[in-house]
């Protein structure tokens, strides 16, 4: 599969940066195939502990450097939510460039983005080692109308960069009904609107195993946590979150 994904790319897009579409990406230079190294540094954040980010769920916290210490508060959003998960690896924020490749990456032409984007990520697992990757699953009848998943090209993506050898799952975790759209709930509706909407359909796979489920935006987190808990609730040993964004509660 990640054959056919490497064929899609060389036919639309040459080894052009696609932030920047200046440079030509050179693999010694860069760690992603369509990204430049510059742009790398430039719009990814370096990694989630260093800016500040809350290891469980990837929202910024406010520190203090204190003498030659820094003293981090304690996440907000995670004493209110009280996610399943262990921890989230980001690129950023839902905003500026990173944002745009987000949206980019939805498209119907936009796969390899995706991919790319996920190749960003799977090189800063450290030191996660996942047992499988799982994308956020989409209900079939959306499938119809977008055609393709953001999040399944974002985990294969991740798989071809990781340390360890890592397997894409889509089969394990079903999208069981049509939800409304989560950015159209009010940020305490989407864990109602999500409640149930999941099933986990090959329980064998699941258990035992450590798992990192991947979506291209997190924002209030209401989907991962329900998916979450179903691979607990399986004998998942442990679940981790891999997202290109994370967004605030109310973006
Ligand atoms: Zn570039
Ligand atoms: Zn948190």
């Amino acid at each position: 599969m990640s054959q056919f994904f490497r064929s899609v790319q060389d036919l639309f897009f040459p080894p052009i940066c696609i932030c920047c579409r200046q440079c030509v990406v050179i693999e010694d230079a860069s760690s992603v195939e369509l990204i430049c190294g510059r742009c790398c540094d430039r719009f990814f954040e370096s990694s989630a502990r260093s800016t500040g980010r809350c290891k469980c769920c990837g929202f910024p916290i406010a520190m203090i450097e204190n003498d030659a210490d820094i003293v981090f508060f304690p996440c907000l959003e995670c004493r209110y939510w009280k996610f399943r998960f262990s921890s989230t690896y980001c690129l950023g924020a839902y905003e500026g460039r990173l944002k745009k490749l987000v949206l980019q990456a939805k498209m119907v032409s936009g796969m390899p983005i995706a991919f790319a984007l996920g190749q960003t990520l799977g090189t800063r697992l450290h030191p996660l080692s996942p047992d499988l990757v799982i994308p956020v699953p989409m209900h079939w009848r959306r499938r119809l109308t977008r055609q393709q998943s953001s999040a399944e090209a974002l985990a294969r993506g991740i798989c071809s960069r990781a340390e360890s050898r890592l397997v894409v799952e889509t089969r394990a975790v079903r999208a069981s009904r049509l939800t409304k759209k989560q950015g159209m709930l009010l940020p305490r509706q989407r864990r109602e609107n999500v409640r149930n909407a999941f099933q986990v359909t090959k329980p064998e796979v699941i258990s035992g195993r450590r798992v990192l489920l991947v979506d291209d935006v997190m924002t209030t987190g209401a989907t991962l946590h329900e998916i979450t808990g179903q691979l607990l609730r399986h004998g998942a040993s442990n679940v981790a979150v891999a997202v290109v964004c994370r967004a605030g509660a109310n973006s």
